[in-house]
């Protein structure tokens, strides 16, 4: 319902209300009529009351952006959830044993993301066997290991969640460094599953097996496929992480945390809700707990084929609909590892269309309706894979809602229609 009809059926109401007072059970049933049963509260928008505009997702699953929508299967679930207490301990547990099972792995645990998963998941090796290390953790380490060893090109924009255990980094770049990288206050080895380096996963995981030092792998935008889920934790990864609001579609503030169960029995005791630990900041509640379970059952219902085909179709409208702009190419374009899902790739000559990538993106921000396009348009790439440059618009398809590829292509042609240069 919009504003104006919500303002419209309000007053209806209180006009009701106002020809007699039998009338005062008018208002809800009109409510209930028009929303359907389960509809005794009234929703208030508040993006609409606080001024926030909202926009059509062509951009891809970036946190600033509030990354995904949940599914409205995933949305009622997490309703259902608010309505009662639980026990959030028995509920971790619960829905642990349910996800390992699901997604074939020894041990599962939901966290506040991906990154709280790096968090916890780093404690549990610093801490395995050691409880009173939880209590000491990032600054009483003296008698802990506290070496991650990770290849020089997987230092990333994640980092801080490793360091905020206490540890440091000892890099490496080939497999030789790594071999002789290992010693007795190693604690663990990180992967960064997207990122480019020398050496490969198999490598990684057989030098670090032999030292009995565990491996974590951060897969967080690494699905589809939807086999990713089980491919990591199966190849032997010890630990691995994916974003719960990423691909899945979860609620944003939910990660997976994957892999051996003595590891996760530690990351549950570093976690919420325990207090004085180090996760306790990182709370998960009972919505999205339930959330990213029915997350996880919605994703393994979607087929691979299906989802790329569906965008792709929408990356073709797109192009379609903007092929008599003068010079512009388009190309489909899908990213090997995160992200890994068919982006339109739009380029121009600066010389027949007057307008800067970033102009077309702010253009689009600017317009009605709002529009994000992918923010690797008109600067450097916005995650790993991704090209990007001045001339270059990049749209991702597929976080739109159904239909809206029409929209977001009508947009594109009225914005760069107005910078062909006469
Ligand atoms: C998004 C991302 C994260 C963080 O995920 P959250 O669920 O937002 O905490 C960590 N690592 C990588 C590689 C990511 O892409």
């Amino acid at each position: 319902m919009t504003p104006m009809n919500r303002r419209k059926l309000l007053c209806k109401g209180a006009q009701a209300i106002a020809a007699g007072g039998a009338a005062l059970a008018v208002m809800p049933t009109l409510e209930m009529q028009a929303r359907g049963k389960e509809a005794a509260a009234v929703s208030i928008d508040y993006y609409h009351k606080l001024g926030v505009r909202p926009f059509i997702n062509a951009a891809g699953t970036y946190t600033v952006l509030s990354a995904s929508t949940m599914p409205d299967e995933v949305q009622a679930a997490v309703a259902l959830a608010a309505k009662r207490p639980v026990n959030l301990t028995e509920l971790l547990d619960a829905s642990g044993v349910y996800l390992a099972q699901r997604l074939h792995c020894e041990a599962a645990l939901v966290t506040s993301g991906a990154a709280a998963a790096l968090v916890v998941g780093t404690a549990a090796c610093v801490t395995l066997g050691n409880d009173r290390a939880i209590l000491g953790i990032p600054t009483d380490t003296a008698d802990l290991k506290n070496e991650v060893i990770v290849q020089k090109s997987h230092r990333y924009g994640y980092d801080h969640a490793l360091r905020n255990c206490g540890i440091r980094f000892v890099e490496v770049e080939t497999l030789e460094d790594y071999e002789q990288a290992f010693n007795e206050h190693t604690v663990m080895a990180h992967f960064f599953n997207a990122g480019a380096g020398k050496i490969s996963r198999e490598d990684w995981l057989r030098v670090a097996h032999q030292h009995g030092v565990p491996c974590f792998n951060d897969a967080a935008a690494d699905v589809p496929p939807i086999s990713n889920l089980w491919k990591y934790t199966q190849m032997g990864f010890d630990l691995v992480t994916f974003s719960g609001g990423k691909g899945m579609r979860g609620p944003q503030c939910t990660g997976l945390l994957l892999g051996r169960k003595d590891l996760i029995e530690a990351a549950k005791k570093n976690n919420s809700p325990n207090s004085n630990t180090i996760g306790r900041g990182m709370k998960v509640a009972k919505e999205e707990i339930v959330g990213l379970v029915a997350a996880v059952d919605w994703f393994l219902k979607q087929d691979d084929v299906a989802m790329e085909t569906e965008y792709q179709r929408r990356a073709d409208l797109i192009a379609k609909q903007l092929s008599s702009i003068p010079s512009l190419q388009t190309q489909i374009f899908v990213p090997e590892v995160a992200n890994h899902v068919p982006h339109l790739l739009i380029t121009y000559d600066q010389n027949r269309l007057k307008i800067t990538g970033a102009d077309v993106m702010q253009r689009m921000r600017e317009g009605n309706p709002r529009i994000e396009l992918n923010p690797s348009t008109g600067g450097p790439p916005a995650s790993a894979g991704l090209p990007g440059g001045p001339n270059t618009i990049v749209v991702g398809v597929w976080m739109l809602q159904p239909g809206e590829e029409r929209t977001v292509a009508r947009r594109l042609r009225e914005v760069l229609q107005t910078a062909i240069r006469s």
